[in-house]
């Protein structure tokens, strides 16, 4: 079992980590009862997640920011995630590492399974939607990158040869 597991620090804009209140992170699914009440509010909309550096789950609204979720600290990952009732609890409809703050790599996955896990929720064993981040070396924009495409959405840059 591999338990050195990357951290990731927000690397988004520092205005946006200036706004955060540590004490106002994301909601912790740790327990049944903590999942049974987001769930509740969340319904099946996706909500934003990450998993901290201790490996918990938080979520928050779609509409929060990661590094908030984050509390602007590291995380092992990040994205978006929508649940599902199972027949026993909650499963696990989404999962994505999307996070432009983090950009966690697809590799971070056990580290969400392992905070799953704790949560109690089922999941099918990797990310339902998985993808890659490169930072452009013309502009340092992040970038998403789509379908293979490394060209920069910010300055059109074409991928390195
Ligand atoms: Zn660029």
């Amino acid at each position: 079992m591999d338990d050195v597991r990357r951290r990731y620090r927000y690397g988004g804009p520092p205005e946006l980590l200036a706004t955060v209140d540590a004490r106002h992170r994301g909601q912790p699914l740790d327990s049944a009862a903590a999942v049974d009440a987001w769930a509740a509010y969340a319904g099946a909309d996706p909500f934003t997640y990450v998993v901290d550096a201790d490996g918990l789950l938080l979520a928050a609204d779609r509409r929060s920011e990661h590094v908030a979720c984050a509390g602007g600290g590291d995380v092992l990952s990040a994205g978006e995630m929508s649940l599902r009732r199972a027949d026993a609890g909650w499963a696990v409809a989404e999962v994505s590492n999307q996070s432009t703050g983090y950009a966690p790599e697809p590799a971070s996955w056990p580290a969400v399974a392992a905070a799953l896990d704790r949560a109690g929720i089922a999941h099918r064993g990797g990310f339902t939607a998985a993808f890659e981040f490169r930072r452009c070396p013309g502009c340092a924009e992040l970038n998403l990158v789509k379908d293979g495409d490394y060209t920069c959405c910010l300055c059109e840059a074409p991928p390195p040869a």
